[in-house]
């Protein structure tokens, strides 16, 4: 069994698309579909052409592509169940513990309440990739809309414990605004001081910082960190509950 292949490509102000294609049987995925001609263009270039479009979260950035791609290739639309009502043309409702397949590669679906109360992740384990949407963004994390802290924390909690070398695609290019305030929550963490010039120097030269690697946001991702008693000790929060820590972190990023 051959691993996917991944296409990545800007869109929208500060959106990301991929392409994922099974080489044995040519099966191809848009995960989200946040630009229609966006999408086309990638799978022109590519020469892929989509069986599949698998959508992440109802807000219209991730959506609004759909119908216009659905027309285009008479694709399958899988996507999450607790949004079925939210997102047309919908064909597939999937939630936790679910699996769907592309090609010969199989993803697991998590539930990952928080920025929207459907939202959901795909990982296609024999591939070591995960498509987090925006529940998980490089050295972030997307804004907790329609859920609780708490769901969010448990959320992000199910995301790290996969395994280290699992490569990460998200739905937005928000890393540098996301290491400079990373910075200034974790200042002690030398890992994450390292990153932030990589990431400044990418972006310098208008490359993507993904896609990330769940190791990577361990080491440096806030977010992720709410249990470490460095991170606690900077926010004046020793032996806090990690909830309660990565609520105040998302608070102080919201006010940043
Ligand atoms: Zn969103
Ligand atoms: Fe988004």
């Amino acid at each position: 069994m051959a691993m996917l292949e991944c296409f990545l490509f800007p869109c929208l102000s500060d959106n990301y698309g991929v392409l994922i294609h099974d080489p044995d049987t040519g099966e191809t995925a848009s995960v989200d579909a946040p630009d229609s001609d966006a999408v086309i263009a990638a799978a022109e270039q590519t020469g892929w052409s989509l069986t599949h479009i698998l959508c992440t979260h109802h807000h219209a950035d991730h959506t609004q592509g759909i119908a216009a791609l659905k027309k285009k290739y008479e694709c399958t639309v899988i996507g999450p169940g607790g949004e079925a009502d939210k997102i047309a043309d919908l064909d597939v409702s999937v939630g936790e513990g679910d699996t769907i397949a592309i090609g010969n590669n199989t993803a697991a679906i998590y539930e990952t309440p928080g920025h929207t109360l459907g939202h959901i992740a795909y990982w296609f384990k024999d591939s070591a990739l995960l498509f987090a949407g925006d529940t998980l963004f490089a050295m972030g994390c997307g804004r907790v809309f329609e859920g609780s802290y708490e769901q969010m924390w448990s959320s992000l909690s199910k995301l790290a414990a996969l395994p280290p070398e699992t490569k990460v695609y998200c739905g937005h290019e928000y890393t540098l605004s996301n290491a400079r305030f990373a910075a200034s929550v974790d200042p002690g963490n030398t890992a994450l001081a390292e990153r932030l010039a990589e990431i400044e120097a990418l972006r310098e030269e208008g490359k993507p910082t993904i896609p990330t690697t769940i190791e990577k946001e361990l080491a440096t991702n806030p977010f992720l960190r709410a249990k470490e008693p460095s991170l606690q000790a900077s926010l004046g929060m020793e032996d806090a509950d990690p909830a309660a820590v990565f609520a105040e972190v998302r608070r102080r990023k919201d006010a940043a």
